[in-house]
């Protein structure tokens, strides 16, 4: 599904079905990442350098034990 990335705005993909508690965006610029539901609903309220931020901190937590980014709401 044709989504706007949460992240930077730009057009995404969505990978459906919802997996649970979090969404699953691919995106072009931040490419491969999960959000959780309470993320997404406070997501379009930060800057977007916070956004990139909370982007960065997902991935150096899934680089650790090389998982999929998963931005959640404390990340904001
Ligand atoms: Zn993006």
């Amino acid at each position: 599904m044709s989504v706007t990335c949460p992240i930077c705005e730009a057009e995404a993909e969505e990978k459906l079905p919802r997996a649970g508690d979090h969404v699953e965006i691919i995106c072009p610029m931040c490419l491969r990442f999960g959000m959780t539901t309470s993320a997404l609903a406070i997501v379009y309220h930060r800057l977007p350098e916070d956004r990139h931020a909370a982007l960065y901190q997902a991935r150096a937590v899934a680089a650790q034990d090389n998982n999929t980014p998963l931005i959640t709401a404390e990340m904001f």
